[in-house]
């Protein structure tokens, strides 16, 4: 069975929503890229600031509250000092830490870099993802393979395209990666 290989890119931070006081209502912030350090007494807390895309106003995004100094080691200090991007982005989209702070997520964009296919060739597709943002796998398969919601749905439940693990691949969303399944022969049977 052919195996192709995809691979999703962010093309930017996901903007998160919540209630802004300033707005007075729900509203979209932007991921500022900036962290804030308190160090006062023996406690340290880190935020990750976010602003209103409205209104400007900031909202900082709990990281680290009322914790010892000692406990982060001088090297990842000194990242959360200098907002390493990499770091940044390592918070801003992690979806666990956006659940932690208990706001809704904005999905990005994102691009998909691999190649395309028939959605009736035989093919072993796996698809992974760097961030665990939670793209839902029926917009990602049509939009890529340029099929209609009724074809997918159709394909689906034709059993002609299947996941491992097997998943409800009507409603389910991408979290590192998934493999599925085209047009399985039974010849053909993917080894595990
Ligand atoms: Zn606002």
């Amino acid at each position: 069975m052919e195996k192709k290989m995809w691979e999703i890119q962010f093309l930017s931070l996901p903007h998160i929503l919540k209630y802004c006081k300033k707005c007075g209502k729900k509203m979209a912030f932007s991921c500022s890229e900036q962290f804030r350090i308190n160090a006062q007494r023996k406690y340290l807390d880190i935020w990750l600031i976010y602003k209103c895309l409205n209104c400007n106003a900031t909202w900082n995004a709990t990281i680290f509250s009322r914790i010892y100094p000692q406990s982060l080691n001088a090297k990842m200090l000194e990242r959360f000092h200098r907002n390493d991007k990499a770091l940044v982005e390592q918070y801003a989209m992690d979806n666990g830490f956006l659940q932690r702070i208990g706001v809704e997520v904005e999905l990005p964009q994102y691009s998909v870099i691999g190649d395309s296919f028939s959605p009736y060739e035989t093919v072993e597709l796996e698809i992974k993802s760097k961030y665990f943002l939670p793209i839902k796998v029926s917009s990602l398969i049509r939009d890529t393979l340029h099929i209609s919601q009724k074809e997918y749905s159709q394909l689906v439940i034709d059993g002609k395209i299947k996941s491992i693990p097997n998943q409800d691949l009507l409603k389910c969303k991408l979290k590192d990666g998934i493999t599925l399944i085209f047009n399985e022969k039974s010849v053909d049977k993917p080894t595990k």
